[in-house]
C-alpha cells in the first residue's frame, strides 16, 4: 500500500489547554472547516466531535485519548486527544509522549491557568514543540497582551507573537497577521466561516510594525547565514521568515502565538495553517529511542523499510468497534493479519481489523505506515504503553511513566451479579487506564480501587454502571500512598490496615505527611472524631 501523504506531510498534534479553555469547542471548528465534521453544534448541546462518551458530555471534561484524522493544505493531521482536567495529567502524559507538536490554548481572559501550567511542564518534559492560541478574545476582559507576558513569565516560554488582534471583546474582527503583513478579517455574514485579507488598519499600523520588526530579528537568530544578511540590511521574504519560525519552534527556542475566538469562529484556519507551517512532521522528531531483548539500547527511525514497531498509547471500548488499541505507528508497516509481537508482555497478537478515526466516520484500512496513529482491533492482552513489534526485530520503546494512585475507595457490589460483572468490568477498565489500580483489602477482604483523585475514581465507578450495569457501594476516599512517603511504604501499610480495620465506610480521610527525617509521620484527621486516639499524635517510622 502506498502512502497517501509523504511523511513530511503529516502532523500529529495534541490541544492542550485548561478545562473550559476551549478545547472542545476549537477541536469541534477545526474538524468543521477540515470537512469531515457534519455541523457545528455547541459543547451544551452535546454534538461535540470528540467527546464520544455519554459521561464526558455530562460532565464537559474530555477524558479519552482518542486520535482524529483529518486533512488540511494538502497535509494528513491527526488530532490526539488530550484531557483537560487535572485529575487526568496521566492521559496528557501519555498522549504527549506520541504526539510530535502541540497546540497550548489559553483562555484571553483566564490567561495562563494551573492546568496549563501542568501540561506546559509535561510537554517541556517530553521535548514537544508547541505554539499558542489565545482563544475567546471575544470575551469581555480578553486580553492578549496579557496572556503573551504571562506565558513567557510564568511558562518562561520564548513567544514569537505572528499575530496582532483587531480590537478585542465584542469588537474583536479579525487578526494582523504579521509574517504577511496584512490584516485577515473574518466576515459576520457568514459568521466568521469566511474571511478576507485586506491592509493593515491606520490605527494598528505602527504597533504592527514595532511587533513586525521584533518578530524578523527574533526568527533570523535561529539561522547564522540569515542574520549575517539581516546585518548587511536584507530582510528576510515571507517563505524564508516561515521557514526560520519553523526552525526555532522545533528547536524549542522559539513558541509561534497566534489568537482568535474559536467560538466565534474567527483565527481557527490561520491556526491550521500555523500548524502545517511551524509544527514537526515525523521527520523532524529524533529516532525513537528503545531498548533491545537483551538490554541494549537501540533506536528506530522513523521509515517505512524498517521493522515495524509502535506504541499502544490508549486502548478504549468503542461503541461499534469493540475494544480498540491506539497505536503509533514508529517505524515500519503493520497490516490487518500481522502476528505482532508485544516485546513487553512478551507475547504474540494479531491483528485483525485496523480503523482509520475520523470526525464522524471509522474507515477500514488495511495497513499503517511508520507516523500513523490508528485503531487495532484484535489484540486480547496488549495495555496502555506497551509496545508492539515486529517478532523478527523485537525491541521495547521507551517506557511511560504510570504514578502511584493517590487515592483509594472500597467498592462494595450489590449483588452477586453485580460481584461477578464488577471483576470483568474492573479488568477491562485496568487495562485501558494505567493509572487506575484494583487492588484487595488484606484484613476485609474488600476490593478496593485506586486512582489519581476523587474525580477519576467517581468516573470509574460511573463507567462500571453505565457500561457494565455493575451497582455498587462507594467507600469514602482515602489518601492512598504517596510517593514522598515511599521509602516509609511499610509503616504507612502499617498504618492504612490498622486504619482499614476502623470500619469498611468509615468517613475518615488521612493526610500522611513526613515531617522531619526519621521523626515518621504526621496525620490529620480531615473529618474530624473518626480517628482512634493512639492516631492522633503520629506514630514513629
Ligand atoms: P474545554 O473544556 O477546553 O473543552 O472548553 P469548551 O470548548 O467546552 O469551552 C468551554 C466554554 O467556553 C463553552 O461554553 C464554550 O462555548 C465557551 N467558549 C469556547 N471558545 C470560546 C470563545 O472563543 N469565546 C467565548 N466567548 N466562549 C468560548
Amino acid at each position: 500500500m502506498a502512502r497517501s501523504h509523504p511523511l513530511d506531510r503529516y502532523r500529529n498534534i495534541g490541544i492542550c489547554a485548561h478545562i473550559d479553555a476551549g478545547k472542545t469547542t476549537t477541536t469541534e471548528r477545526i474538524l468543521y472547516y477540515t470537512g469531515k465534521s457534519y455541523r457545528m453544534g455547541e459543547v451544551h448541546e452535546g454534538t461535540a466531535a470528540m467527546d464520544w462518551m455519554e459521561q464526558e458530555q455530562e460532565r464537559g471534561i474530555t477524558i479519552t485519548s482518542a486520535a482524529t484524522t483529518c486533512f488540511w493544505r494538502d497535509h494528513r493531521v491527526n488530532i490526539i486527544d488530550t484531557p483537560g482536567h487535572v485529575d487526568f495529567t496521566i492521559e496528557v502524559e501519555r498522549s504527549l509522549r506520541v504526539l510530535d507538536g502541540a497546540v497550548a490554548l489559553f483562555d484571553a481572559v483566564a490567561g495562563v491557568e494551573p492546568q496549563s501550567e501542568t501540561v506546559w511542564r509535561q510537554a517541556d518534559k517530553y521535548r514537544v514543540p508547541r505554539m499558542c492560541f489565545v482563544n475567546k478574545m471575544d470575551r469581555v476582559g480578553a486580553d492578549f497582551f496579557g496572556t503573551v507576558q504571562m506565558i513567557q513569565e510564568r511558562l518562561g516560554a520564548d513567544t514569537a507573537v505572528l499575530q496582532l488582534p483587531i480590537k478585542t471583546e465584542a469588537g474583536f474582527t479579525g487578526v494582523v497577521d504579521l509574517v504577511k503583513n496584512k490584516a485577515i478579517v473574518w466576515k459576520e455574514e457568514t459568521l466568521g466561516a469566511e474571511f478576507f485579507e485586506a491592509e493593515v488598519p491606520a490605527a494598528l499600523a505602527e504597533q504592527a510594525s514595532v511587533y513586525r520588526a521584533r518578530l524578523v530579528e527574533q526568527a533570523v537568530e535561529m539561522d547564522e547565514a540569515a542574520t549575517e544578511r539581516y546585518l548587511e540590511g536584507e530582510e528576510p521574504d515571507e517563505a524564508a521568515l516561515k521557514a526560520l519560525i519553523r526552525k526555532g519552534t522545533i528547536a524549542l527556542r522559539l513558541v509561534p502565538v497566534l489568537c482568535g475566538s474559536a467560538f466565534k469562529n474567527k483565527g481557527v484556519q490561520p491556526m491550521l495553517d500555523a500548524v502545517v507551517d511551524f509544527l514537526p512532521s515525523p521527520l523532524d522528531i529524533h529516532d525513537v529511542a528503545g531498548v533491545a531483548l537483551d538490554g541494549e539500547p537501540t533506536s528506530r527511525q522513523t521509515d517505512d523499510a524498517a521493522p515495524f514497531a509502535g506504541l499502544a498509547f490508549k486502548v478504549m471500548n468503542d461503541p461499534f468497534a469493540g475494544s480498540l488499541t491506539f497505536v503509533r505507528v514508529y517505524s515500519g508497516r503493520v497490516a490487518v493479519g500481522d502476528r505482532v509481537l508485544n516485546a513487553t508482555k512478551g507475547e504474540k497478537e494479531s491483528v485483525s481489523r485496523m480503523l482509520l478515526m475520523h470526525a464522524n466516520t471509522r474507515e477500514e484500512i488495511d495497513a499503517a505506515c511508520a507516523g500513523d496513529i490508528v485503531a487495532l482491533a484484535g489484540l486480547a492482552n496488549t495495555t496502555t504503553g506497551d509496545t508492539l513489534c515486529d517478532p523478527a526485530a523485537p525491541l521495547v520503546l521507551e517506557r511511560m511513566e504510570f504514578p502511584e494512585p493517590v487515592i483509594e475507595v472500597v467498592v462494595e457490589p450489590k449483588t452477586q451479579a453485580d460481584h461477578d460483572r464488577m471483576a470483568m468490568a474492573l479488568q477491562r477498565l485496568a487495562a485501558e487506564d494505567p493509572s487506575f489500580r484494583v487492588g484487595r483489602d488484606a484484613e476485609t477482604g474488600q476490593t478496593v480501587i485506586g486512582g489519581m483523585g476523587e474525580l477519576h475514581l467517581e468516573i470509574i465507578v460511573d463507567r462500571m454502571r453505565r457500561e457494565y450495569r455493575v451497582e455498587a457501594d462507594v467507600g469514602a476516599p482515602q489518601v492512598a500512598y504517596r510517593e514522598t512517603i515511599a521509602q516509609k511504604a511499610e509503616v504507612a501499610h502499617t498504618l492504612k490496615r490498622q486504619v482499614g480495620a476502623m470500619g469498611q465506610f468509615a468517613q475518615v480521610t488521612l493526610a500522611f505527611e513526613p515531617s522531619e527525617p526519621g521523626s515518621g509521620f504526621r496525620f490529620e484527621n480531615k473529618v474530624g472524631g473518626k480517628l482512634p486516639k493512639e492516631f492522633a499524635h503520629g506514630a514513629q517510622g
